[in-house]
């Protein structure tokens, strides 16, 4: 028998599903039980080329309605998206493992303010008029053309419509490809889409593994690459992009700090600690995944992490009570546990977790590591799970040195009840989205996105604009032109 969250085909192509099982099959494995509930195949040359050529046949009708035309297009797929909350977060949770009290608030909900902010930015994308004394200068917003999304597997619905919104607003057709991991949600959006009003072929779902992403980037059609990935994807998608200097945005992994002072509010200093580490199980890019701990606090700050984390209510992600999912797949499940063991050996102290839990599917327990060093492999590499390291720290010039000697440089966080070194701190760390005495807010309105290795570009508010769009100059001459000869 067919299970619910089965998809209707594999590929969503020019306004309807496709289908062609001559692909390589990808299993749908549901992480919370292990058990397959539905099989996708990857795109064949012939799926590529039909996505990329209906996308580009697309666009251009597409950029020449009016801001306001396609604005409420997406503000119709927002509403849309909202109405069937339910249904898009038990599929979420089918897809992710993630618990449906997370899915409930986190997934539908933000790829519909998404399509509902930059729905309601389409119409104001103008250019400027620079006088020039009788002459002047017209500027005008221009898409890029056909863009190429491409997908992590922690946030399948937020993803898509974190790219397509800004995307489309601007007059952008995209090929989505989600992450071999979690196919299901992209082809949601992209049906929810079309209900809304999006003509045939301006947003486009192919599935696959990496060569079916690096068929697409190196396209020349294609204008500009997104992905959120992880850096070393990253690093090979750049430079592939580079080939015909196509843009890019890139939304890539960290190590971020989050840096407690004595002065806090320990209730909530702890409470970030276990936002920034544990929701999604710990799945999240921009995770405080070190946390450093002055010293005066430390064994008070870690006795009420403890019992707090006592309260992680684990079971069937379904079920509303549940709080705590499984990793995403078999894969990752054995990659943390492989750093868990990496921190034991290395002399990390284990307050809590550090094992699989002894049900079906891929669950962790909620793991804090005390006394962990800079030097160790649990303090230096991005673990993508449900794991913490608590670091110590004396002085606020020492935590901000060490805070930045990392590659990455996508988040941080700082609780302090003392504002003007909250501001302080935050202004040396070398990061491109940051918290004040909170953690893992990212709303529409703010930019999210990463410094040094965590990226290029910034995702969401008016900023996203700026990276799915160009701009032409016109230098208007009102008089005769003068020549040397
Ligand atoms: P990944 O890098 O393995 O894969 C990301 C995507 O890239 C997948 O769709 C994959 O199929 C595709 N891909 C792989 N090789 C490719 C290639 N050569 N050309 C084109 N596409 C290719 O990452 P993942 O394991 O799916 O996700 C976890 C990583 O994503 C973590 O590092 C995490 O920090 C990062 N992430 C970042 C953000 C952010 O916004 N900064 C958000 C979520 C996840």
């Amino acid at each position: 028998m067919t299970h619910p969250a089965a998809p209707k085909a594999s590929h969503f192509i020019n306004g309807a599903y496709v289908e062609n099982t001559a692909g390589t099959a990808i299993p749908v494995i549901y992480a919370a039980t292990g058990e397959e509930i539905a099989t996708v195949h990857a795109a064949t040359p012939e799926i590529v080329e039909e996505a990329l050529a209906s996308a580009k046949a697309a666009q251009k009708a597409w950029a020449k309605m009016t801001g306001t035309e396609r604005g409420r297009i997406l503000r119709r797929a927002a509403d849309i998206m909202r109405e069937r909350n339910h249904e898009l977060s038990v599929l979420e949770t089918y897809d992710t493992g993630k618990p449906l009290q997370e899915t409930l608030v986190a997934d539908a909900t933000s790829g519909a303010d998404a399509l509902e902010y930059f729905g309601g930015l389409a119409a104001s994308l103008t250019g400027e008029h620079i006088p020039l004394g009788e002459d002047w200068v017209y500027t005008v917003r221009e898409p890029l053309g056909l863009c190429v999304g491409i997908g992590a597997w922690n946030y399948p619905t937020q993803i898509a419509c974190w790219k397509a919104a800004p995307a489309l607003a601007c007059g952008n057709a995209m090929v989505f490809k989600p992450s071999e991991t979690t196919t299901l949600c992209a082809l949601k959006v992209a049906e929810i889409l079309h209900e809304a009003g999006l003509p045939a072929g301006v947003f486009n779902v192919v599935q696959g593994m990496g060569e079916v992403g690096g068929a697409l980037v190196a396209d020349p059609r294609v204008d500009k690459v997104s992905l959120t990935g992880s850096v070393p994807t990253g690093k090979k998608v750049y430079a592939a992009a580079a080939a015909d200097m196509k843009h890019v945005t890139m939304e890539l992994g960290g190590k971020s700090p989050l840096v407690i002072f004595d002065d806090a509010d320990i209730e909530n200093a702890v409470g970030g600690a276990i936002n920034g580490n544990f929701y999604s199980s710990g799945q999240v890019c921009s995770n405080g995944t070190r946390v450093f701990v002055q010293k005066g606090i430390k064994e008070k700050f870690l006795a009420r992490l403890a019992e707090r984390t006592k309260g992680a209510v684990l079971g069937d992600p379904q079920d509303e009570a549940v709080n705590f999912g499984p990793m995403v797949s078999e894969r990752q499940m054995e990659i943390v546990l492989g750093y868990i063991e990496k921190g034991k050996a290395e002399g990390a102290r284990l307050i809590c977790g550090g094992e699989r839990v002894d049900r079906p599917g891929y669950f962790i327990a909620p793991t804090v590591f005390a006394d962990v060093t800079d030097d160790m492999v649990i303090a230096r590499e991005e673990i993508f799970g449900p794991v913490m390291s608590v670091l110590d720290f004396e002085t606020e010039e020492e935590v901000i040195e060490r805070a930045n000697a990392t590659e990455f440089g996508l988040s941080a966080g700082v609780f302090t009840r003392d504002f003007t070194r909250a501001h302080r701190v935050i202004g040396a760390l070398e990061a491109g989205s940051c918290f004040i005495n909170s953690y893992n807010d990212a709303p529409v309105e703010a930019p999210f996105g990463g410094v040094k290795a965590s990226g290029v570009g910034r995702e969401n508010s008016k900023e996203a604009i700026k990276h799915f769009s160009q701009v032409k100059s016109v230098y208007v001459r009102m008089g005769d032109v003068e020549a040397a000869f």
